[in-house]
């Protein structure tokens, strides 16, 4: 495996096993497990999730638009 940093060109790259919480606000965190590629020079990690945990993700986000428009509607209508 010749994987390089994309941000700094370092060879000095690992797969590391890590745990992952999203947590939207007002929603439930969304964990999941990952194997990023983590750059031991400058930091930057890198990982795709699986579906499921994308799924459950896009769940909340469009359960967060509905809030924000129907929030949006209210704020529309007293102004
Ligand atoms: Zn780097």
């Amino acid at each position: 495996m010749t994987e390089r940093c994309y941000r700094c060109g370092s060879a000095n790259v690992r797969a590391i096993k890590m745990e992952m919480a999203f947590a939207p606000l007002k929603a439930e965190p969304v964990y999941a497990l990952g194997t990023p590629i983590v750059c031991l020079e400058c930091g930057l990690v890198e990982c795709s999730l699986s579906e499921e945990p994308i799924r459950k993700l896009r769940e909340r986000a469009l359960l967060q638009a509905a809030d924000t428009a129907a929030g949006g509607q209210a704020l529309q209508r007293i102004a």
